[in-house]
């Protein structure tokens, strides 16, 4: 199967005025990417910028805020940068070799290790230094150290070749839907409701078709109707979908596979026959987001069966968006887990925000298949969970577990 290279993300940290936006122009090889000058603080907010590093394939680099800002507007910058680190796979710790305390730095170097995240350490010369007192600060940090000038284009190179020679990127390949074989056809079902936007398929919709064309595998995408589907009445939409289903699987190179949006698993899983394989795109995207482990969903999703009447679970989505009516994570879930405990949960939504720092509360968190954020950044969510020893699984588990334990089982099955 056509695989392509994983983006890597670089974070520049460091304390304030040390040269951080400058080591990210000189790394972009874009002089005004990002807004230079000596004022302190001129970074308030992460700036990201995209780029391809020859012979180390495309990287998303995000130039963070200052670190030494105590305020409590300095406290939401620092907030941001430790994000940062936690998505970052490499970070590069920008330092004035003129500082003698290096206290602060430290403490970065031991959070980036914690995550087990990779660090370098970029000394921005502001003025020429002397080489005993370099050589004094590598030994203090203990980390492979660069030592240039930010402003200096002519020290781009040198900055490349330092990040191709102590970086290690994450070679871990994943297919997004793997054990398919080339051609045939693979069914998936898009219901559409008053939230689905016009004119673009959503991303786990859009990657699925991506894998399925690169590999000659045709597509064929069904729209259920999913009020006939669950009025009196369901004969005719259950007739479309079996009339289609045969059809496909009549043909020479047949039906692989059905990926269903997991909000119709009480009406496809139960007309799908059992001899064709069925799953959802939030279970192929937590097979992706996690790398293939899958483990850790499954974990968190039998904590369901714990719960009690009167528990704080936490609901999350990485991205925010118009609710309606019958809304997933603010409706259905909340329905459905209600009427499994037979009691009252309490709820905590949260959409589009960072990960709470603090997580004692909760007794699960059940977060939506995070196609808009990058892989590393739902990894550190999960590592967070985990260090907090909080079950964390994500919707389509909750939703095929719902249905019962052989439905998840079934929807797991084309990933393991
Ligand atoms: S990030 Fe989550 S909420 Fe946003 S579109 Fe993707 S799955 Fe849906």
């Amino acid at each position: 199967m056509a695989k392509r290279k994983e983006r890597s993300i670089i974070a520049i940290i460091g304390r304030t005025n040390v040269g951080k936006s400058s080591l990210l122009n000189l790394l972009s090889g874009q002089k005004e990417y990002a807004i230079t000058d000596p004022t302190p603080g001129t970074t308030a907010d992460t700036v990201t910028c995209l780029m391809e590093i020859h012979d180390l394939g495309p990287f998303k680099i995000l130039d963070t805020a200052g670190v030494d800002e105590f305020s409590k507007l300095g406290d939401k910058k620092r907030q941001k940068t430790y994000e940062a680190i936690e998505e970052a796979d490499l970070s590069l710790l920008v330092l004035d070799p003129q500082n003698t305390d290096f206290e602060l730095e430290l403490d970065l170097i031991k959070r980036i290790q914690k995550h087990k995240k990779q660090v370098l350490i970029i000394l921005n010369n502001f003025s020429v230094q002397k080489k005993e007192s370099i050589e004094k600060i590598k030994n203090k940090l203990g980390l492979p150290c660069l030592s240039l000038q930010a402003n200096n284009k002519e020290d781009h190179q040198r900055l490349i070749d330092f990040i191709q020679t102590y970086f290690q990127r994450d070679s871990r390949d994943i297919d997004l839907i793997p054990s398919l074989k080339e051609k045939g056809f693979v069914l998936l079902v898009v219901p559409m409701d008053e939230e689905t936007p016009t004119h673009r398929l959503l991303r786990p919709q859009d990657m699925a078709t991506e894998r399925l064309l690169r590999n000659f595998i045709t597509p064929v995408l069904f729209r259920p109707n999913l009020q006939e589907a669950r009025g009196k009445n369901p004969e005719f939409e259950k007739k479309r979908f079996l009339d289609l289903v045969k059809h496909l699987s009549q043909t020479p190179e047949g039906l692989q596979l059905i990926i269903t949006d997991s909000q119709a698993f009480d009406v496809i899983t139960s007309w799908t026959p059992d001899n064709i394989p069925l799953t959802s795109f939030s279970v192929m995207m937590a097979h992706y987001m996690t790398f293939g482990n899958l483990d850790v969903l499954l974990e968190g999703v039998k904590q369901i069966d714990k719960l009690k009447s009167g528990d704080n679970v936490l609901i999350m989505e990485a991205c925010n968006h118009n609710r309606k009516c019958d809304d997933i994570g603010t409706v259905q879930i909340p329905h459905l887990l209600e009427k499994k405990v037979g009691g009252k949960l309490n709820f905590s939504f949260n959409f589009g925000h960072p990960f709470p720092e603090d997580l004692g509360e909760f007794k699960l968190i059940i977060h939506c298949g995070g196609c808009m954020i990058d892989r590393q950044k739902f990894a550190s969510r999960i590592i967070k969970a985990q260090e907090a020893e909080i079950p964390f699984t994500n919707y389509g588990f909750v939703l095929a577990y719902l249905q019962n334990k052989k439905v998840l089982e079934r929807v797991i099955k084309p990933f393991i």
